[in-house]
């Protein structure tokens, strides 16, 4: 169980003799750089923070700094020094300090409970016809508010909070180990220093009530599945004064029949005749938007696969909404499955102007091929 621990001197890289002053502010550079809050998730930084923590809390205390000058580490250990638990009993120790080292340091101490809401998250599902013209629609849910019963208090109306017994209103207790003493945050009010005696009845105490909510969202033309709509503070309340979370609304547009989407584009795939492939001509497509249908003009020799573009008959884009995407259309190529008896005379006279006929049984092999790759 024995864990290497450096020496507190070297930890906060001051020489033996250094007086009361020179290791305060030394502390403090120390505990600016390692602050969690500037630190976030980074571990080596957090037991850096830790470790200064603790050197400091024994040498600016005379008793512990003769202790550990003359028996070291364990010396302190023997006698029930066990250092800090974590932030919470950091901040508590010097609540003092941190406040006029960062003016922020004890809102971790626990004095404030104000916590943020925590944001919620809904799915909306829309056609790809509700995406490209927009939609206000209805968003029903289940949130944390603002109890109004008490305003949020968590008091009976008229009641007042009473002073904690636990602690007599420091919000936290001091612990003895050992002869030394360690603050940690008081459990009985949470740091609080206050406690509720005469709860309001409609939440429990708790400040905040489950509702059911409904609210109107303007869901704007183009959006597309993974957009997301965050609705600034329709989260949950906040605890204690804290902040609201935030609404967000995530989209899913289903899958169209017809139109493939690819961004602002949209694809499509459009049958024709062979013979409006080889002559040309227009062909009524349809379209997103208040002129539905299109006419397509086709080029004499349109092949099968070959796509078409249409400059501005995609989706509206989000990000400009005068904008609009492009259609791709692609072209297929229907060939007849029966003809009747004049049609079938004429392809056949079409085929005799080609050169062909019908049972071509001549070519055979390479002249097949070659004749195929003209
Ligand atoms: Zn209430
Ligand atoms: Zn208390």
């Amino acid at each position: 169980m024995t864990m290497y621990k450096r020496d507190y001197y070297e930890v906060l890289g001051i020489s033996r003799n250094a007086g009361d002053e020179d290791m305060k502010k030394v502390y403090r550079k120390l505990a600016l750089k390692y602050h969690p809050d500037r630190n976030p998730g980074d571990k080596q930084a957090e037991e850096n923070f830790k470790e200064a923590a603790e050197a400091y809390e024994v040498l600016r205390d005379r008793e512990k700094r003769q202790i550990y000058d003359r028996f070291g580490h364990e010396g302190l250990e023997g006698r029930g020094f066990r250092g800090f638990s974590g932030f919470e009993d950091i901040f508590a120790s010097f609540g003092d300090i941190f406040e006029d080292f960062f003016g922020f340091g004890t809102r971790r101490s626990g004095r404030s409970r104000a916590r943020p809401g925590n944001s919620l998250r809904k799915d909306l599902e829309l056609t790809l016809e509700e995406a490209f013209y927009g939609k206000n629609n209805e968003i029903a849910f289940q949130r944390l508010e603002f109890c109004l019963t008490c305003d949020g208090s968590g008091l009976t109306p008229g009641s007042d909070r009473q002073i904690c017994g636990t602690c007599q209103g420091r919000g936290q207790v001091i612990r003895s180990q050992g002869f030394f003493q360690i603050g940690t945050t008081c459990p009985a009010c949470h740091g609080e220093g206050q406690i509720i005696t005469d709860p309001c009845r409609d939440c429990r105490g708790q400040g905040r009530v489950r509702v059911d909510r409904k609210i109107n969202v303007k869901i704007p033309a183009g959006v597309d599945t993974g957009s997301q709509l965050r609705l600034s503070g329709e989260g949950e309340a906040g605890e204690y004064e804290g902040p609201p979370g935030d609404l967000y609304i995530f989209i899913h547009v289903k899958e169209h029949g017809f139109f493939n989407r690819d961004g602002d584009d949209l694809i499509c795939e459009i049958p024709i005749s062979f013979v409006q492939a080889a002559l040309g001509g227009s062909v009524m497509i349809p379209v997103l938007g208040d002129d539905d249908a299109y006419q397509l003009e086709l080029t004499h020799g349109t092949q099968p696969g070959q796509v078409i573009r249409v400059v501005g008959k995609g989706m509206p884009s989000l990000k400009s909404q005068q904008r609009r995407g492009d259609l791709y259309v692609r072209i297929l190529v229907k060939i007849p499955e029966k003809l009747t008896q004049q049609q079938r005379e004429l392809l056949e006279a079409f085929a005799e102007t080609e050169g062909l006929t019908r049972s071509d049984k001549k070519s055979r092999g390479k002249n097949l091929w070659k004749k195929m790759m003209k």
